[in-house]
């Protein structure tokens, strides 16, 4: 199953039909927006995992789409614009988006962009086959698949989340401060940004600790970071 969640924002339903057909049949998930607003709006309650935006829309430009979503998210942005000159790419790229298709695009060229992008995130995760799964008490991570369980039961986690367990796993048993987990889970840019981290690892925790006489995984270390805890 393909765990990769795309947001297309386009308000042209035939280029946003050809788009969402092309990732139906690919597998993909995906969910949709028609303006500025309800793209900021998806992001923040969807936590896609890359958004494919037009910069014409009818609510405000696609480049301020990208200025907003970055003030607190990484999601990869790969624009899709009839605007060809120079000056728009390097407008966008600078505002933060990662890749630019110029309209007309081939559907073969938006899928092998989108590979590259599960290409570049699936980086952040461990990627020897004999690392595939972690295994922590009733914790199990299958890094291939991206899914996580607790016992029996599958977890369902942001993408935010689920970096941060990846990255907390990866070092069981060691503290990883603040500023370590906010520059691997986010980007440098985000290195001050604790209470953020804070609010993130509260609503991780909750899932993995929810049950009634659940052990405690992750331990928290005032003023410096969190460790995983190796479970017996
Ligand atoms: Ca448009």
């Amino acid at each position: 199953m393909n765990h990769f969640l795309v947001l297309v924002v386009e308000d042209d339903a035939p280029v946003r039909n050809l788009i969402t057909i092309t990732l139906k049949a690919h597998n993909y998930h995906f969910i949709t927006a028609e303006n500025g607003e309800g793209a900021i709006m998806e992001t923040a309650s969807h936590n896609p995992d890359v958004i494919l935006l037009d910069l014409g829309l009818p609510d405000m430009d696609g480049v301020e789409v990208i200025r907003r979503i970055r003030s607190w998210s990484i999601v990869p942005i790969i624009v899709i614009s009839a605007r060809s000159e120079d000056s728009d790419k390097i407008e966008a790229l600078d505002t933060g988006a990662d890749d630019y298709l110029t309209k007309p695009f081939s559907v073969e060229e938006l899928l092998a962009r989108l590979r590259v992008t599960q290409r570049r995130l699936a980086l952040l995760q461990p990627s020897s086959i004999s690392d595939s799964f972690y295994e922590n008490g009733e914790l199990r991570i299958d890094y291939a698949a991206g899914c996580v369980f607790l016992g029996e039961k599958e977890l369902h986690l942001t993408a935010i989340e689920y970096k941060l367990l990846c990255l907390l796993a990866k070092n069981t048993g060691k503290v990883l401060t603040h500023k370590y987990i906010l520059q691997n889970v986010w980007g440098s840019s985000w290195e001050n940004d604790i209470g953020t981290l804070r609010v993130y690892m509260a609503t991780l925790r909750k899932k993995l600790e929810g049950a009634e006489g659940s052990p405690q995984y992750i331990q928290t270390h005032i003023g410096i970071g969190y460790r995983m805890l190796r479970i017996e």
